[in-house]
């Protein structure tokens, strides 16, 4: 196979400069979450297979550091072209492959590209220092300490079914500008989306080896893999669940998690209502709810929470919802489990005594959008990252217990504070465990170069593109003694 796919969308992977069908036969049939038709059959890969993509990355290992950091640079800029080149095509993939609305799908492909120039320009910054001995006591102005950074060797980029392309490419970017070589396993459902965006990398002039691609289900490849030992580093992205899973069974290989959110609005009561509505409208129901980073609870007081329930519902009723090819905000769910968790998050939230505004509504994947309020602590939702279109409205007396409530949850990636005191926010901001703070704005990731990262059960590591560089990449020191 010589390209990509072949003319019955049997996709191969990317394997030392050649895109291959497995040995083994074994292929996934990827069909579509809009309305079950084909998309393309992926490689179900061996270990045998793997061992030897294993084997090439750590061969381009020495080929890709003789290659300048301008000249990597200039091929990942080459990349971000021919993407914007290919947006539509690839967006109408990724829309089909992961129901993404067509809107979300093109700015998917085009903040790519500007995330890989972004990266290229960073590579470039990249600069060593030189330490002087005599700074420490008892040091001399003899002992002189060159320090760079170096590669850490191969990463193993593994990435989430919803931002197929967003979230392979923030991990290959820097990586590769670190000066390491790359394997990306991708999620299943998203698997072609990503392999498009590999195809533009090698067709921007990537040597061989330098970044090849593992397709197949990651509970029968992925421990295996992980566990290897010549894997250097582990880029994840996905559910919490199988990040504690990976970093138990990672042992000294290092790794950057980014992992689930319960992601709180604070709503105060001097906030902008009709602002803070719409703006959460927007950040907990865009792409049905499927992000890190969507708004996945309120906590407000009883004092302003009728008016922000109807603000709220005003915005959600102008929601369109259907099939992504129609300019429409809320698309089927990634599969039907996905679909059967968020109708029991809002049976039990009904059944323990949560007042239904507007939703509880499906037809087969498709979960309309929907807003719970009077949400108490002993419902599922109130803990649950549903991935899904849910909104959970919790009451409290004062924003102590707000603070308290937001930082009960196990997860800790962002919470957003909305209020017109920036002095009360700030004061909020300080109290709450999670990696970002929002400030009158929605949860939410980037721009890509500010830090992301989440604690607790949120994750583990920073990315954003420099941050990124410096994790898929460590200090070396020579030190230079003047006789
Ligand atoms: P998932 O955890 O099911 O899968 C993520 C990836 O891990 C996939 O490529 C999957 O094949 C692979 N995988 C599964 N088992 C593996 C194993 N044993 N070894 C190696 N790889 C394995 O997640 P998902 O359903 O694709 O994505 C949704 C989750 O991702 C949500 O929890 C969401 O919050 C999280 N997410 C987090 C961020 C973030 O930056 N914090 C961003 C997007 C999504």
């Amino acid at each position: 196979m010589s390209e990509l796919c072949n003319e019955k969308l049997v996709y191969g992977n990317l394997v030392n400069g050649r895109w291959m069908e497995s040995a083994s036969g074994n292929v996934i049939t990827v069909t579509s979450p809009v309305d079950g038709s084909f998309i393309g059959e992926i490689q179900a890969v061996s270990k045998e297979e793997v061992d030897e993509v294993i084997r090439y990355s750590k061969e381009g290992l020495s080929s890709w550091a003789g290659v300048p950091i301008f000249e990597k640079a200039r091929i990942l800029y080459k990349a971000a072209e021919i993407l914007e080149e290919r947006a539509e095509e690839i967006a109408d993939i990724l829309m089909m492959e992961i129901a993404k609305d067509r809107k979300s799908s093109v700015s998917e492909v085009k903040r790519t590209a500007d995330f890989l120039r972004f990266t290229a320009d960073a590579g470039k910054s990249l600069e060593g220092i030189a330490v002087s001995g005599e700074n420490f006591p008892g040091g001399s102005r003899n002992k002189i300490s060159y320090v760079r950074r170096v590669p850490l060797g191969t990463v193993l980029a593994i990435s989430p079914f919803n931002y197929p392309i967003n979230l392979s490419a923030s991990k290959i970017g820097p990586a590769l500008m670190g000066g390491n070589t790359v394997i990306l396993k991708p999620a299943t459902q998203g698997a072609i989306s990503a392999l498009h965006l590999v195809k533009a990398l090698q067709d921007a002039g990537l040597p061989e080896g330098v970044l090849q691609t593992v397709t197949g289900k990651g509970s029968e490849i992925g421990d295996y893999i992980v566990t290897h030992e010549n894997i250097n580093f582990i880029n994840f992205t996905g559910s919490t669940e199988v990040g504690r899973h990976l970093s138990k069974i990672s042992c000294m290989t290092p790794l950057l998690l980014e992992l689930g959110g319960k992601d709180a609005a604070l709503v105060l009561e001097d906030a902008d209502l009709k602002y803070a509505a719409s703006n959460i409208v927007e950040g907990a129901f865009s792409y049905s709810g499927q992000r890190c980073t969507a708004v996945k609870r309120i906590i407000t007081t009883d004092k302003i929470a009728d008016q922000l329930v109807d603000m709220l519902k005003t915005g959600i009723e102008k929601l369109a919802v259907g099939d992504p090819r129609d300019n429409v905000v809320v698309t089927p769910l990634i599969d039907q489990k996905a679909a059967d968790f968020a109708e029991f998050l809002i049976q039990d939230a009904i059944a323990k005594g949560a007042e239904l505004i507007v939703g509880n509504k499906r037809e087969g994947n498709l979960v309309y959008p929907t807003l719970l309020d009077k949400v108490t602590v002993d419902m599922e939702i109130a803990w649950k990252e549903p991935f899904s279109p849910i909104l959970p409205i919790i009451r409290v007396k004062d924003m102590d217990e707000a603070v308290e409530i937001a930082n009960r949850s196990e997860y800790g990636l962002q919470t957003s504070v909305f209020t017109k005191d920036i002095n009360k926010a700030f004061r909020i901001a300080e109290k709450l465990e999670v990696g970002t703070v929002q400030i009158n704005n929605k949860t939410e990731r980037g721009p890509d170069h500010f830090p992301f990262l989440g604690v607790k059960a949120s994750g583990m590591g920073t990315q954003g593109v420099k941050y990124s560089i410096e994790a898929m990449t460590r200090p070396k020191a020579i030190t230079i003694n003047l006789t």
